[in-house]
């Protein structure tokens, strides 16, 4: 290597137009055999390979690719299978491959979760299944269809040893180091084999070392890459890390590879300083992140010369790797399918396609391949992006300048508030509510797609909507519920629903990303400066409030979850993105709250999953997440009563915030965390209104009453009863009418029980 070379840490799997996802899907749905999903999966493969090689760059990855998850790829290479699955050895076959991540009639299937802090979700490899072989080494296999098919001398990714037994779960008896062990030789062998079949570069991706990385994990790293660089002596093996500075640089870089990968992007300047601060290890190969891989901006490449620049006083030239942050899974594939952005949209963003292009451009530039005027025209359309009309919008900066300062909270202080709330409301001990969602039936979804299609009338649509509405009033009243849900069956999803409305987004027309399995989901761009333009939710909200004496809920995403679930804007910072929607929702609050509604919630299922990698960063994005949430609610009337939902259980660590959303009111899960969460409550006090879901609503069965009044009972054992509320985990929308009506039913019956029990325990 005498020139800068160019990679990257992966590619989209999913093809232009998800030709991987209609393939997966006509499997499952039995239209087509194992062999035309193989011939068809195959194609994708190359395709995606052959667009990299055009693209120029030097090491192009394999074993990125999967047919679902690469996790899940990982652990069924070791026959990591569980036992439920029936399976004896060998290679993995397709379908208990596919089972093991969707389940069978027989067996669940295994967990799925958050892959760090992205949006992309694994399935969790659990340990306990059985002894760890290599029963496929499949890396070696795709290594050498690229090299037969198109000429292509690949680098093999690998999820490293230690990531990948932190990322699994059922230890058994054994610990970290000992399970990391039985796994070496299997890896040794993996590597061998390519080493023999040719290989030279081999990427292991460790990103457990994003996090904050104990010293114990490094001794690790540092027994298993001496063993790994022992049995394939000559395969240069290059450390991948992504998503934040390491922890640990200095023992990082000195693991006995032949090179380390480096994220530039995340982790602000750190790593840079790093770098500079103590240098990089003679001999060894730097490959640098400096492209972001996660957002779908385009680079201002003359902005990330003068970093490659910084980088190169410290690594030469050839032992550099230009390369993005992390692979790039987490973008769409190709901006060239995009018909419909405004033109200055379109040349201000990149996805997979261009950021490899971005790549390749500097590496030229660098390697005195390219002149360093190409730079140029990326700055230009930064710039003009910048300037546009859409990012300088001056009321909303004159109102955003305005909240500096501002009192964000309400003012009456919560307890006489909801005092105050519930006497206006007139509402029970122990009030009843739902989520939000009601069953989005085939009818509900068909006639909202002829409608957007443009095959319905407004008016028609409109209707419908309304109908539906009247008939789940009706049945919320018989169920005796006491504060009611229109039922959000207007809405397609819970952020892209806002961002149609709001100004300032953007959508694309293929930009998908994978989010779990063949599920992608499109992520609006926050575009320009965001701004309300016509209300939202009002029209149908009213509407179930003119039908009922009882409170309707009004419904709406809140700051933080439209803001992690959208690709944002980077230009100005995450708070000031935060607030400008906070800002716009507020608007949204204070319509509903003139159209006669007290009752508002504002959903915020996303604040924790935002949570950044490193503790020491978890201070500064709660606190902005704070904000955000309670400029939205701040100027309501004290009668109006805010409440929030979220839908995890886990959230000790952050039980401080959530007190300081200030809401009225929180709705959480709890049921799936079997009373875990209430020790969260023995140890900090929270005194406001709560309502920790008494029934799972993720499968169809319908909850005993019994088991509610469990629920209901070890709840009130830590829980003031007068600030308690009785309400399911979650939404229903994914949920079937005979069902939801069944169950809701059972809930209330269980509250009026408890309510009894609670008011003769009075007397
Ligand atoms: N209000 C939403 C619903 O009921 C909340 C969904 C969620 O928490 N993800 O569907
Ligand atoms: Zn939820």
């Amino acid at each position: 290597m005498s020139k800068v070379q160019s990679s990257t840490l992966g590619y989209p799997r999913i093809g232009e137009k998800r030709e991987w996802k209609k393939a997966l899907e006509a499997y499952w749905g039995d239209k087509v055999s194992q062999e035309e999903l193989e011939v068809e999966l195959k194609q994708i493969r190359l395709t995606n390979l052959k667009k990299q090689q055009e693209a120029g760059l030097s090491l192009i990855p394999v074993g990125d690719f999967s047919l679902y998850d690469h996790v899940l790829d990982t652990a069924v290479s070791f026959g990591l299978v569980p036992e439920r699955f029936a399976y004896d050895g060998g290679p993995v076959p397709l379908d208990t491959y596919f089972a093991i991540a969707r389940g069978t009639n027989e067996a669940v299937a295994s967990e799925m979760t958050k892959w760090y802090n992205t949006n992309y979700h694994y399935i969790v490899p659990e340990l306990d299944s059985r002894k760890p072989e290599l029963v496929e080494n499949r890396v070696l296999a795709l290594y050498k269809e690229a090299r037969e098919e198109l000429g292509i001398e690949a680098k093999p990714v690998l999820l490293g040893p230690v990531s990948f037994v932190k990322l699994s779960k059922n230890y058994g008896n054994k610990t970290l180091a000992e399970h990391v062990q039985q796994l070496l030789p299997l890896y040794a062998q993996v590597l061998k084999e390519l080493e023999e079949a040719g290989a030279s570069w081999v990427q292991i991706d460790e990103p457990f070392l994003n996090g904050d990385v104990a010293k114990s994990d490094i001794e690790l790293l540092q027994e298993a890459y001496a063993f790994l660089g022992q049995e394939a002596p000559v395969l240069n093996i290059l450390l991948q890390t992504y998503f934040e500075a390491v922890d640990h640089y200095e023992q990082v870089v000195d693991l006995p590879v032949q090179g380390i990968g480096l994220d530039f992007v995340h982790g602000g300047e750190a790593t840079l300083r790093q770098l500079q601060e103590k240098g990089f290890p003679d001999g060894k190969v730097l490959a640098a992140g400096i492209i972001d891989g996660r957002n779908i901006w385009r680079a201002d490449l003359k902005g990330v010369q003068a970093l490659t620049s910084a980088i190169g006083k410290i690594v030469p030239n050839d032992r550099l790797i230009l390369q993005p942050s992390c692979s790039l899974l987490h973008v769409p594939v190709t901006v060239k399918t995009e018909q419909k952005l405004p033109d200055v949209l379109a040349a201000g963003v990149a996805f997979a396609d261009e950021k490899l292009a971005e790549i390749v451009t500097l590496t030229k530039v660098l390697n005195r391949d390219a002149d360093e005027r190409t730079l140029e025209e990326s700055r230009r359309a930064v710039e003009a992006l910048n300037a546009s009309e859409s990012r300088n919008n001056p009321t909303v900066q004159r109102e955003l300048a305005e909240t500096e300062g501002e009192n964000t909270s309400r003012t009456v202080a919560a307890k006489e508030r909801y005092r105050r709330q519930q006497e206006a409301l007139g509402l029970p001990l122990l009030p009843t509510t739902t989520i939000g969602s009601f069953p989005q039936t085939k009818e509900v979804r068909k006639q909202r797609l002829d409608w957007r299609r443009g095959n319905l009338s407004n008016e028609n649509y409109d209707a419908f909507i309304r109908k539906e509405i009247d008939k789940w009033i009706d049945i919320q009243e018989d169920i005796g519920l006491d504060v009611l849900v229109h039922g959000e069956f207007e809405r397609t999803d819970m952020v892209e629903f806002f961002g149609e409305k709001l100004d300032g987004f953007q959508f694309t027309t293929f930009g998908w990303v994978q989010s779990y399995g063949s599920r992608c989901v499109k992520p609006p761009i926050i575009f320009g400066d965001v701004s309300f333009a016509e209300t939202m939710t009002v029209k149908e909200t009213h509407y179930a409030q003119s039908k009922t004496k009882k409170p309707v809920k009004g419904m709406l995403t809140g700051p933080v979850t439209i803001y992690n679930w959208s690709f944002p804007r980077v230009d100005i910072s995450e708070s000031n993105v935060v607030n400008q929607i906070a800002l716009a929702l507020r608007k949204e609050v204070q319509a509903l709250e003139e159209a006669g509604i007290s009752v508002i919630q504002v959903d915020e299922p996303a604040l924790r999953e935002g949570l950044p990698l490193k503790r020491e960063k978890w201070e500064q994005y709660l606190e902005q997440s704070v904000t955000g949430f309670k400029l939205s609610v701040n100027k309501v009337h004290t009668e109006t009563q805010i409440h929030t939902h979220m839908c995890y259980s886990d959230f000790e660590d952050i039980i401080a915030a959530i007190d300081a959303l200030d809401a009225d009111v929180i709705s959480i899960e709890m049921s799936r965390s079997h009373g875990e969460l209430i020790s969260s409550f023995e140890d900090f006090t929270y005194n406001k209104g709560i309502g920790l879901g008494v029934y799972d609503i993720h499968s169809p069965r319908v909850p005993a009453k019994e088991e509610i009044s469990r629920n209901i009972d070890r709840a009130l054992s830590v829980l003031d009863k007068e600030l308690f509320w009785i309400n399911p985990d979650c939404g229903l929308k994914t949920r079937q009418e005979p069902e939801t009506v069944a169950a809701l039913k059972v809930m209330v019956d269980a509250a009026e029980d408890a309510r009894k029990r609670q008011l003769s325990e009075v007397k």
